[in-house]
């Protein structure tokens, strides 16, 4: 065991074993009566498939998940979405009511909606706006991290809403600051269109770097709910503890098999390098237009759009029947809104909404 990966873990829950399914006692019996399920299919159920229990950790899956992203399979949990990665690493970390948690906004709001749910504290140390874009504050992230004893950093990378990129050897440096005392969790939901290295290639990996992907975004399978927690073996196996018995519906784990196989992963990347042009151009064209006051660079399938108006353009697009995700309310962004860049088709009408939302302003 890695004795500074395993420091982080919630003390009350040391000789926490978790449930023991069926399937985790699995014997190789030709007539399984040890689980409940019934002995017809459903009608409901064609090709049948849905009768028993799916495994709780599909291995093919697993080791699919784990050459995808080029780390062992004991390095990988797959997870119902990365939601539900965010969720486990709190409940094994985190005593309920006790604990603390640190983000970097404006972020992903999940982490600290899991923190309020299970009443860890959440210490904002915010993104410094450069002007032309968003970077975080590294020193300060692991000045708040020791000071207050938080046991999970969660750094956004590509950032959501912010489409900043947090450099690899900033994080390597803020784990190996943090060693022993907290795991650096970076979600990578948007990795594959920055096109940078994932942060679970880092030989801190190995110690207190955790990293989160999902099948949801790039590889365009949002509605299976499947991702994956990368994290040292001890980690992983302390999440398991924490998961449901059974997490992973089993059309999900088709679909998501099917997904990374070679052909559809080809497909997949040639989606993302189509995606990851027009980003660019949309932004560049954006930029031209009156209304439109900043377009900082983004390494998401997303912009986010500053505007002079924010009020009359959100009217104008709702007006062209185009929604945006309105930012108007978070801290920093009462300017903003975050698009996700779509077809040629969409981005045009984007792009001719907010072309018209100046000319009346
Ligand atoms: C979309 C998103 C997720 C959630 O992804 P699921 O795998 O669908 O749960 C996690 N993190 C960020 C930053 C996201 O934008």
């Amino acid at each position: 065991m890695n004795a500074s990966s395993t420091g982080v873990l919630r003390e009350d829950l040391r000789d926490f074993a978790g449930y023991a399914s069926a399937r985790q006692q699995a014997v190789d019996a030709a007539i399984r009566l040890d689980a409940n399920e019934s002995p017809w299919p459903s009608a409901a159920d064609v090709p049948a498939g849905l009768r028993c229990y799916p495994e709780p950790q599909p291995r093919a899956l697993a080791t699919a998940l784990a050459q995808l992203h080029g780390v062992a399979p004991e390095r990988v949990l797959a997870t119902r979405g990365s939601d539900e990665g965010i969720d486990l690493l709190l409940r094994a970390t985190c005593a309920p009511g006790r604990g603390a948690i640190v983000t970097t906004p404006p972020t992903f709001g999940m982490y600290a909606v899991c923190a309020r749910l299970h009443g860890a504290r959440v210490l904002e140390v915010p993104l410094l706006d450069g002007g032309d874009g968003f970077r975080v504050d590294l020193a300060a992230v692991g000045d708040a991290v020791l000071a207050s004893g938080a046991r999970l950093v969660f750094l956004c990378s590509p950032g959501n809403p912010t489409g900043d990129v947090v450099p690899l050897a900033g994080i390597a440096a803020l784990a190996r600051r943090l060693a022993g005392s907290a795991l650096v969790v970076v979600d990578e939901a948007y990795g594959e269109y920055a096109g940078v290295v994932s942060a679970a290639s880092l030989p801190e990996a190995a110690d207190n770097i955790v990293v989160l992907r999902t099948l949801s975004k790039a590889h365009a399978l949002a509605g299976a709910r499947v991702g994956c927690v990368i994290a040292p073996p001890p980690i992983v196996a302390a999440l398991r503890r924490c998961q449901a018995p059974y997490p992973l519906p089993a059309p999900s784990v088709a679909a998501a098999l099917s997904a990374l196989a070679p052909g559809a992963l080809a497909r997949t990347q040639a989606r993302v390098r189509r995606i990851r042009v027009a980003r660019d151009r949309l932004a560049a064209r954006l930029r031209t237009l009156p209304a439109v006051r900043r377009v900082d660079a983004s390494g998401g399938n997303f912009l986010l759009l500053r505007l002079v108006d924010a009020d009359a353009a959100i009217a104008r697009l709702r007006t062209a029947g185009i929604a945006v995700r309105d930012m108007r309310a978070v801290p920093a962004l009462a300017d903003a809104v975050r698009a996700t860049v779509g077809t040629a088709r969409q981005n045009a009408a984007l792009f001719d909404a907010l072309a018209q939302s100046g000319e009346g302003a």
